[in-house]
């Protein structure tokens, strides 16, 4: 019933006005959401495993007192169910972060200015996360030797180009897992290798990945992950940085030391046993809700594709995650079928750049001619999305695609 959002469940809502009724995540009115890149709705049971931290079990986990005990062993718990959602076994290679991208600029930043004197090389992709490229600017502007390694039309990086970017002054390559706008995944094992067998460090934005696909923390270095990916609470995030062979990272933040001295600050308790409960229910639900996503993905494409011509599945339909969906229709903007359908929540380009009316550099970097890449839309499926909640965004998504051809003089 926890994941049921059928329309009795609206309907009795509605009548009743009682916001509590259904424990349910879905929406109260006829909206779909389908933007799961961008965020995700925190996952009621992760919400009532946080409640007591706020302001019963309020104790600073760094104090000594029985109130700081009962805090500290909350976060080392959830320290525990991050560890081994990602296959690590010694969970003090977690470090909490407030989010992925605090998580990225520490991995890249800390590990760039620690190890500045063994070299200026740092690799990186043409397809990562803003907060990762404008990390890599930040230290371009340092007088670091940054890298971009294109990727292939299908969205996967151009391995002959990752190698010949290494040479003998590389520091480190940041990769990341999954793609937030294409979901194309990256081979992180390679990867691994070939940056293992060069002695360079090895980071990996996995915002998209983790709970979503399996992710082995032994391929890299560090990783990085975001709570609100993974129907987590929103403002908190982790590194992993592994301590064998032990990776040192100058710090963003200078402070009490905490989290051996990589993050300093008073961690946020009920954020942190947020993110340790999304990670525990992923580990759990995992497996069936990925089997579950392929088909609503498959009925979605299935109905768009018999519906509609001239519709382009824009990355890798192959190596890619089953709940972001970005495809091109020609002839229309993204902008206007967006604002035509206002029931269906979804992204034109990223959430990030499509203020900028800019077209996408992801969809850029794969070769997407610059007219479909204006208009491409990204659809985001995820746990609470149901079989309905496809078809009645099908349905508005083909009569705007057909009203705005018709009125199309390109089409
Ligand atoms: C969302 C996202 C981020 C940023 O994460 P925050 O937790 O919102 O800071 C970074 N990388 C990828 C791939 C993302 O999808």
């Amino acid at each position: 019933m926890n994941h049921v959002c059928n329309n009795v469940h609206a309907i009795l809502r509605i009548i009743l006005n009682n916001k509590n009724m259904d424990d349910s995540n879905c929406m109260a009115n006829d909206t779909v959401y389908m933007d799961y890149q961008a965020t995700t709705p925190c996952d009621r049971r992760v919400l009532e495993r946080m409640l007591p931290y706020f302001c019963d079990d309020y104790g600073n986990p760094h104090s000594q007192h029985s109130l700081g005990v009962t805090a500290n062993d909350a976060v080392e718990n959830a320290r525990e169910q991050i560890a081994s959602l990602i296959g690590v076994r010694d969970r003090r290679e977690i470090v909490f972060t407030s989010g992925a991208t605090e998580s990225n600029n520490l991995a890249i930043q800390g590990i760039a200015r620690f190890y500045r004197e063994k070299g200026n090389r740092i690799i990186t992709t043409t397809i990562e996360h803003k907060c990762v490229l404008e990390a890599f600017g930040a230290l371009s502007r340092e007088g670091f030797d940054v890298v971009f390694v294109p990727v292939l039309s299908d969205g996967r990086i151009d391995l002959n180009a990752f190698r010949s970017s290494i040479n003998d002054r590389a520091i480190f390559a940041s990769v990341m897992w999954v793609n937030n706008e294409i979901g194309v995944c990256q081979p992180i094992e390679e990867i691994g290798k070939i940056c293992r067998s060069h002695g360079v460090i090895f980071h990996s934005d996995a915002a998209q990945a983790v709970g979503k696909i399996e992710v082995d923390a032994s391929h890299v270095d560090l990783m990085s992950i975001s709570g609100h990916k993974i129907y987590g609470p929103k403002g908190v995030g982790a590194l992993y940085v592994t301590m064998q062979p032990r990776i040192r990272l100058s710090p963003l933040l200078w402070g009490g030391g905490q989290e051996r001295g990589m993050r300093s600050g008073t961690l946020a308790t009920p954020l942190c046993v947020g993110l340790g409960a999304a990670c525990e229910i992923a580990a759990l639900e995992m497996a069936i809700e990925y089997e579950r996503l392929v088909r609503l993905r498959k009925c979605f494409l299935e109905k768009v594709f018999d519906a509609l011509p001239m519709v382009q599945l824009n990355g890798s339909s192959e190596h890619c995650i089953p709940g972001c969906i970005n495809l091109s229709f020609e002839g229309i903007e993204g902008e206007s079928i967006m604002m035509g359908m206002p029931e269906v929540c979804v992204s034109s380009g990223s959430a990030c750049t499509s203020k900028s009316l800019e077209p996408s550099y992801v969809l850029r970097a794969i070769n997407v001619k610059e007219d479909l890449s204006h208009s491409s839309i990204r659809f985001g499926i995820g746990r609470f999305t149901t079989m309905d909640d496809v078809e009645y965004a099908v349905e508005k998504l083909i009569k705007v695609v057909e009203r705005l051809r018709s009125m199309s003089p390109l089409w």
